[in-house]
């Protein structure tokens, strides 16, 4: 059987994109530590505390919704829904043609790639530049962001300077100050020249109706002042119940994802700028998408949810850093993107990626990091039942050694077997395993010496004792 994608991106992965990925996270999970735990030793209470309020929230999310659009329309912002991509993507289109908008800046927003802003716009002879800088490098190079908060994490300095000179943004230069230079000259003039911004939403709050936008770049604030219409596109799940909440959220996103104590900037949006305000927006839309949301909800993976993008889980998983986030092939890659993107793409989707679940040790890190406790391996797991249950082929165990480890744990006799006969492994020289794909496997691994296979023998003669002891 041949691999299955996940593990076929892995193998084919460059070496560089390797190491990059390596580099970078390895950073991020040390920083993240000690930051969060310097500044809280109490940590893990704020993460469960903020795991139930998601809880709470998730499961209220009908009237926080209600809540939210009545305090915003209050506010004056035009509030639509959108249940699909294509009812989001129509309803966008239709904003920026009816007031005009030819050209906007955008922030980076993950619910804008599952909707292919890009790629939307370009159909529609609407320019659009994303104002992030690793998005931005991302758009020049006609790629896909490979993580939720660092989209280029697969890129060394060297490959963002080639970008750069082919795109005539300056001279060949891998000084990343003078390569944010070069693209802070280019995107000046496209904010000054645009009529029209947008930006997803990291949290909404029901009390205010305040949509809340992090970045490290201060974009989000840049496309706003000159805009007259701005769109913030937001997934449903976003929502919080009150401004004292993101209290809680805010502290626990910026440490578990950039390992600061804040993010740089953090925006808050309430409405169109009012008559006394001389610069801002002078319509603000909230587009709330669904896009397989609302089944999430009704699924026995509901928890996914409550994920706050901060990406802490993909940093830590032995998994993304090897396979890279493009193998996960959906807008969400990681431990999250594994349990988030096959519910997302609904029961049709679902066989395509049912791989996703499989490519897990289930080691639990995801867990141990995510700032609101989500339980990743149990979906993991709920995921490779429904796999099962769907018959799908992407959720078989394709490759040896787990393939033929698969065949014997689902066989008592075969188990029992192999039970006996593993100490012949601490006798025979790694070059007479039978297997080929197993001696390479091997090749780069010292298994410790095999104590197993004594279980039954001890279960057995513990029962007979117990008998005699009655
Ligand atoms: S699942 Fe948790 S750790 Fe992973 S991105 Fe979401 S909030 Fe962060």
């Amino acid at each position: 059987m041949p691999l299955q994608p996940i593990d076929q991106f892995a193998k084919e992965l460059n070496p560089e994109v390797n190491a990059a990925i390596h580099k970078a996270t390895k950073g991020r999970i040390e920083g993240r530590k000690n930051v969060l735990f310097g500044d809280f030793p109490e940590a893990n209470k704020l993460r469960e505390w903020a795991g139930e309020l998601k809880r709470h929230t998730i499961s209220h999310l009908d009237e926080y919704l209600e809540q939210t659009v009545t305090k915003m329309e209050s506010n004056g912002v035009q509030v639509h829904f959108a249940s699909t991509v294509e009812s989001a993507r129509t309803q966008i289109v239709d904003i920026y043609k009816k007031n005009g908008v030819t050209r906007f800046c955008k922030s980076k927003s993950m619910v804008t790639e599952e909707l292919d802003m890009r790629g939307l716009m370009e159909e529609n002879d609407i320019e659009v530049w994303e104002s992030d800088l690793g998005e931005f490098v991302v758009q020049l190079d006609n790629d896909h962001p490979s993580h939720i908060v660092t989209p280029i994490i697969h890129k060394n300095k060297r490959q963002v300077a080639e970008t750069f000179k082919q795109h005539g943004l300056g001279e060949y230069t891998e000084d990343p100050q003078t390569l944010t230079r070069q693209a802070r000259k280019f995107l000046r003039e496209k904010y000054l020249s645009s009529t029209g911004t947008m930006s997803g939403g990291n949290f909404v709050s029901a009390e205010s109706g305040r949509v809340v936008v992090v970045t490290n770049e201060g974009n989000c604030r840049f496309g706003l002042a000159g805009a007259k219409v701005y769109i913030a596109v937001v997934g449903i799940e976003k929502i919080i119940p009150t401004d004292e909440d993101l209290t809680l959220y805010l502290n626990l996103l910026a440490r578990s994802s950039t390992a600061q104590h804040w993010s740089v900037y953090t925006e808050f949006m309430s409405g169109p700028r009012s008559e006394n305000q001389p610069e801002g927006p002078e319509q603000m839309h909230v587009v709330f998408v669904d896009n397989g949301r609302t089944e999430t909800l009704a699924s026995d993976c509901r928890e996914a949810l409550h994920c706050i993008r901060c990406g802490a889980c993909l940093n830590v998983c032995p998994v993304f850093r090897q396979a890279s986030g493009h193998a996960y092939r959906h807008t969400y890659p990681g431990p999250i993107g594994a349990v988030l993107a096959p519910n997302l793409v609904g029961k049709e989707g679902f066989p395509e990626l049912a791989d996703l679940p499989k490519a897990s040790s289930l080691c639990g890190a995801c867990n141990e990091v995510c700032p609101v406790n989500i339980p990743i391996p149990d979906l993991l797991l709920k995921l490779r039942y429904r796999g099962k249950e769907a018959n799908a082929p992407m959720s078989k165990i394709s490759a040896p050694p787990m393939g033929a480890w698969s065949t014997m744990a689902s066989s008592p006799t075969a188990w029992s077997l192999a039970l006996k006969g593993g100490h012949l492994m601490n006798v025979f020289p790694k070059s007479m395993v039978p297997v080929p794909s197993m001696q390479t496997w091997l090749k780069d691994r010292t298994l410790p010496a095999w104590q197993g296979g004594q279980f039954r023998k001890w279960l057995k003669q513990r029962k007979k004792a117990d008998r005699s002891e009655v």
